[in-house]
C-alpha cells in the first residue's frame, strides 16, 4: 500500500474523517493548531501508523512560522509525550495515549473560538458544516440533506457514516462484487482511526 510518513499526510488526508480533515486543512491554512487540536490530531496520526520520528518531522514542517528553537521548547515534548516517549506513569511509558474515539471527541472539551478540534457534525453550525463538506467535494443534495437531518436528531455518527458510504460507494460496491466485503464491514464506524483504516483498505 501507500507509505505512511511525514510527506504522505497531505495525500492520505483524503481518507480522513471530517474531524481530522478539518484539523489538517486548518493546520495547512494557519501553519498552527491549538493545544487540543494538536493532541487530537497527533494521536490520530499515531493511530494510522505514523512513527514518532515522522510525526515530529510532520509538525516541525507544518509550523512554518516558528524557529526550530521554539518548536523544540514548546511543541516537541507534547508530541513525544503522546507517543509515550517521555513522561507519563509506568502504564503509559513506551505506549503513550490512545487515539480518541468519536465518543470522546463528541463529549469532551468542546472547541472554543479559534480552536479546530472536536467533531464538525457535532460542533459546527449547520451552514459551516455544509460549507466544510462542500470543501471536501460533497455537493450531493441528498447527502447534505441527510446529514442535516442526522445532525438535527443528534445522530452524529450516522451523519459521518453516511458521508463515508457516499464517498466510498464505488469501492464498497466493488468489494461486495469481489466478495471481499464481510458482514463486519457494515458496522457503524465509531472511531476516526477505524474510518481511516476502512477507507485506506478499500483504496489499497
Ligand atoms: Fe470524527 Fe467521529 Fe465526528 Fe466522524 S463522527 S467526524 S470520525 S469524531
Amino acid at each position: 500500500g501507500a507509505p505512511i510518513n511525514a510527506a504522505s499526510i497531505d495525500a492520505l488526508s483524503q481518507h480522513f474523517p471530517l474531524c481530522m480533515r478539518n484539523l489538517h486543512m486548518n493546520l495547512r491554512k494557519n501553519s498552527h493548531l491549538k493545544h487540543f487540536g494538536r493532541l487530537q490530531y497527533t494521536l490520530f496520526l499515531k493511530g494510522i501508523g505514523l512513527t514518532l520520528e515522522d510525526c515530529l518531522i510532520f509538525w516541525r514542517q507544518a509550523f512554518k512560522l516558528i524557529t526550530d528553537d521554539t518548536f523544540n521548547k514548546e511543541y516537541r515534548y507534547n508530541v513525544r509525550h503522546a507517543y509515550g516517549d517521555v513522561g507519563g506513569d509506568a502504564t503509559r511509558r513506551g505506549r503513550g495515549y490512545s487515539p480518541f474515539s468519536c465518543q470522546k471527541i463528541l463529549t469532551e472539551h468542546p472547541p472554543g473560538s479559534g480552536e479546530s478540534h472536536g467533531c464538525p457534525y457535532r460542533h459546527f453550525s449547520g451552514d459551516n458544516l455544509t460549507t466544510l463538506l462542500q470543501t471536501t467535494g460533497i455537493n450531493d443534495r441528498d447527502v447534505l440533506k441527510g446529514v442535516k437531518e442526522d445532525v438535527e436528531k443528534k445522530r452524529y455518527h450516522i451523519a459521518c457514516n453516511r458521508v463515508f458510504d457516499f464517498t466510498h460507494a464505488a469501492e464498497i460496491k466493488k468489494a461486495k462484487d469481489e466478495g471481499s466485503w464481510s458482514a463486519g464491514d457494515n458496522e457503524t464506524l465509531v472511531h476516526p482511526n477505524t474510518y481511516f483504516k476502512k477507507s485506506f483498505m478499500l483504496a489499497n
